[in-house]
Parts: structure tokens; C-alpha cells; sequence
């Protein structure tokens, strides 16, 4: 199985080089050649995720190996089941995605991801550093999955007293020598801005050997198929599913589940108040406007990164053009696509709604007036959303948090302020260990030398 960029103009890799190269040199995201159909389905969740998997990593991994790893990997899920299906209305169901470490979605493709990272690099005698910014969720989800890699350091910027406590626990008591969590003065942006710099220094990238996890990472978007092909098994005849989106990588997801073969019917893109993928499904106005903060964080994004790899195909793979597209995109703000065909084939798999913080709340309190049930905000758009548009056959709403990591918004919405999972019970009363720094690029970097182990 290889891999070629939607930019056309990248040297075409297999899975293990995608893995660790994260962005194409023609600053495309790798796709595989070809998209191939499901494999047969195994007796649990990771034995059908290795089969799903092996089919996008050929012979990069063997099949026993990879084997080990898919089961480590969810061996961390506090379900047995590890995406299980709740019924909340008629016809309408969750698909719990937060049995993992740390309570968000993230972790059913990084707990697998930074074991593949361990493994290749182990095969290949290198080590890397993996730097990233978080506003919250995608750093303590990163961490937890490295913590235990014997050829990984970490380092993640997180903005010095913006991000809810339960994030940064999450983040700071891990206790692992290849762990750094570093409050830096300044808003995300500005971590994000450091990272960016970094990735730009040659020299530091070089010697440090820099790495990503983002969400732009295809392992992530591959080991997120698989929960769109257990539940739509599980359920008699074609589902809708309805995906929280904030960088199109879940959704795109399901998107490739259905193309596989999944039964699957249409999939459901919610957006809260940053609507452009709302506007441009509905009215085909992809223009950027600024981020607005809302009460479900993780999806407060203008830019969805995954989107490329949608446009490629709607492309027809056609990788001159989708660059041409997003250079038009990065220039005037607005991204232009063909009138004709464009909405028959977007509008034949996709629709989306925007909902925003007061419909939000006002669903929290619905579902659990009705079902006793809390949900986190970030659900909550999608099963606001789900309520919208009655579709034949039964509909899916993606949960991609626990209520106990967004409490704030559950208790404003019930009365009731949720509580962290057991095995979590006493995150307030662990020890942190954080570097705390200024935005200062040369500071950061000396940081990064330092605890980077590459080349020692
Ligand atoms: C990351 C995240 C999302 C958005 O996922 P995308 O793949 O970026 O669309 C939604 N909800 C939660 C809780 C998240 O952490």
C-alpha cells in the first residue's frame, strides 16, 4: 500500500514513512493510491481495528505485530466494548468514543498511533521529538499515548491558565522522563506560533529530529474508521451518523468507512458557531471569518486541516487543482470549487447544521431531563443537530467527550456537575510537573534541545 499527496507534486510513500513524515513536501496530505474495500470483520473491537487497519499498512507492519499493538492500545479503554452504542431516543443513538485515558475521542487513534510511532522507530534504530500546542484535549490525548515510548520525547505548549484544570492535570502529572508539558505565557495562538517557528528552524528540526501527532496525521484518520464500521454493523439496515467536526478529521473518517462499504447511509457535519464547513455544505460559502470562543472548545476551529483530502476527491484526485484551490483559499480567504456537479456530490453523502451555545445547553438539559443521561457539549451539538434532520433508519451521534471534562457547561445546563471515572478519582490530587516559559522562541528552543534525547 502506498501513498501520493492531494497536492500532486510529493514523492509517492508507504505507511510507515507517512506515518512519521506527518505533511507532504508540496505541503499536501498523504491518501492512499487506491481506497481498498473492508476486509472480514474480527470477534472485538481490536481484532476487527487490526484487520481495518492492515489493509491501509500492507506489509509496513507485520500482521502479528500489529496485532500486539491494536490490543495494547485499547487494553487502556475502561469499556470492554471500547465504542459502545447507548440508545437516547427513537431511532436516535450515541456511540460512546471517551473510554479511553483521557476521556476524549482522541485517544481510540493516538493510543495506536504512538504505539506504531515506538514500533517503526524501535525497527529503524531512530528516535524522534514530537513538539505540539494545545488549547487542551489533543495535548493530554498525546501524551498519554507516548508516555510509555522508549524512542519518544514529547513536548506540548499549553497556554499558562486557559485551559480548564482537568486539561492540565491530564497533562501535568504525567510522571515520565520523555514528558514535558510547558505552560508558556500567551494565548494558544502564540503556542501554535511557537511550534510553527520551530518546524521552520532547519538546524533544531534537524538535530532534534521533529515530529507532529496532529490532526492531519493519516494513522489518526485511518484508526478512526473502525468505529463507524462496528456500530453501523451492529445496527439493522443503513445508518446516518452525525459527527461534532472541528478539523474534519472524524467526519472524513466516516466518510472513507462508507466508501469502504460500511453501511452507511449520510453522514451529518455539527458545527457550533464556527460554521464554515456548515456554510459551505448548505450555501457553498467557504470564506474564513475569526474564531469565536464557544462552549464547545475543541471544535472551535475557521480552517478544517482534513478538508484537503475531501476536496482531492471531489477533485477526482486531481492534485494540480485542489493546490491551485487552496493557494486561491490561502490568498483571498475564500475557497472556489466548480459549480457543476458540486452539490449533487457533496449533498449525496453530507449535510451539516450549525448550533449554537444556547441550543447547546438547552439539548444537555433535554437528554438528560429525558434519559438521566449527562452529555458534553461537544455531543450536544451533535445530537441537537441529529434532532434537525429526521432521516429514514437509525442515526449515530458520535460522543466525543465525558461530561467530566467540560463540567462547567453540563452543570450550567443540569445543576448537576459530573464526575471523573474512577480510575481518574484522584487527577486533583496528583503531583504536576510543569516548565513554565516565556513566548520567547530562543528560550523555547534551547528547552527542546535539552530534553530532546535524539542523537544521545
Ligand atoms: C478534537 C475534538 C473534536 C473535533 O474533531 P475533528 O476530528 O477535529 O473534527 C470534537 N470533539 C472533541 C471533544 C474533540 O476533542
Amino acid at each position: 500500500m502506498n501513498y501520493i499527496s492531494t497536492r500532486g507534486n510529493a514523492p509517492e510513500l508507504s505507511f510507515s514513512d507517512v506515518l512519521l513524515t506527518g505533511l507532504a513536501s508540496d505541503g499536501g496530505l498523504y491518501v492512499p493510491t487506491n481506497w481498498p474495500t473492508l476486509p472480514p470483520l474480527g470477534n472485538d473491537y481490536a481484532e476487527t481495528a487490526t484487520s481495518i487497519m492492515s489493509a491501509y499498512i500492507g506489509d509496513d507492519i507485520p500482521h502479528d505485530v500489529l496485532a500486539r499493538l491494536v490490543s495494547d492500545a485499547y487494553a487502556t479503554f475502561r469499556h470492554p466494548a471500547i465504542a459502545p452504542l447507548v440508545q437516547i431516543d427513537d431511532d436516535l443513538w450515541i456511540q460512546e468514543l471517551f473510554h479511553g485515558p483521557t476521556l476524549a475521542f482522541k485517544d481510540l487513534a493516538l493510543q495506536v498511533v504512538g504505539r506504531l510511532f515506538d514500533h517503526v522507530l524501535a525497527e529503524r534504530n531512530e528516535r524522534v521529538t514530537i513538539v505540539g500546542a494545545t488549547s487542551g484535549d489533543t495535548g493530554s490525548a498525546a501524551i498519554d499515548a507516548v508516555k510509555a515510548c522508549d524512542n519518544v520525547d514529547i513536548v506540548i505548549l499549553y497556554p499558562h491558565g486557559r485551559t480548564s484544570e482537568v486539561q492540565r492535570r491530564q497533562m501535568t502529572t504525567v510522571d515520565s522522563s520523555n514528558v514535558h508539558a510547558v505552560a508558556i505565557d500567551g494565548t494558544f495562538d502564540d503556542c501554535q506560533d511557537l511550534v510553527k517557528a520551530m518546524f521552520a528552524d532547519e538546524q533544531l528540526r534537524r538535530d532534534c529530529n521533529l515530529s507532529a501527532v496532529n490532526s492531519i496525521n493519516w494513522a489518526r484518520v485511518m484508526a478512526q474508521i473502525v468505529y463507524y464500521v462496528t456500530a453501523s454493523q451492529s445496527l439493522a439496515g443503513s445508518s446516518t451518523f452525525c459527527v461534532p467536526t472541528g478539523n474534519f478529521g472524524n467526519v472524513l473518517a466516516g466518510w472513507i468507512a462508507r466508501s469502504a462499504g460500511a453501511s452507511i447511509d449520510h453522514l451529518l457535519i455539527a458545527s457550533n458557531a464556527n460554521d464554515i464547513l456548515s456554510r459551505f455544505v448548505n450555501d457553498r460559502d467557504m470564506s474564513a471569518a475569526a474564531v469565536v470562543p464557544t462552549l464547545s472548545p475543541s471544535m472551535d476551529i475557521q480552517v478544517s486541516s482534513n478538508f484537503e483530502r475531501l476536496l482531492f476527491e471531489m477533485n477526482d484526485r486531481d492534485g494540480g487543482l485542489t493546490a491551485e484551490q487552496l493557494q486561491r483559499f490561502r490568498s483571498t480567504g475564500k475557497l472556489e470549487v466548480e459549480e457543476d456537479g458540486f452539490h449533487q456530490w457533496i449533498s449525496s453523502t453530507f449535510s451539516a447544521e450549525r448550533v449554537d451555545d444556547e441550543q447547546t445547553l438547552s439539548e444537555i438539559g433535554r437528554v438528560y431531563r429525558e434519559t438521566g443521561m449527562l452529555i458534553d457539549p461537544h455531543t450536544a451539538t451533535g445530537t441537537a443537530a441529529a434532532r434537525r434532520q429526521a432521516r429514514e433508519g437509525a442515526t449515530v451521534c458520535l460522543s466525543t467527550a465525558h461530561p467530566a471534562k467540560f463540567p462547567d457547561a453540563v452543570e450550567r445546563a443540569t445543576g448537576i456537575r459530573p464526575e471523573l471515572p474512577s480510575a481518574l478519582g484522584d487527577l486533583m490530587e496528583r503531583p504536576e510537573h510543569i516548565t513554565q516559559l516565556s513566548s520567547d522562541l530562543a528560550d523555547v528552543s534551547a528547552f527542546v534541545r535539552q530534553v530532546s534525547r535524539v542523537g544521545r
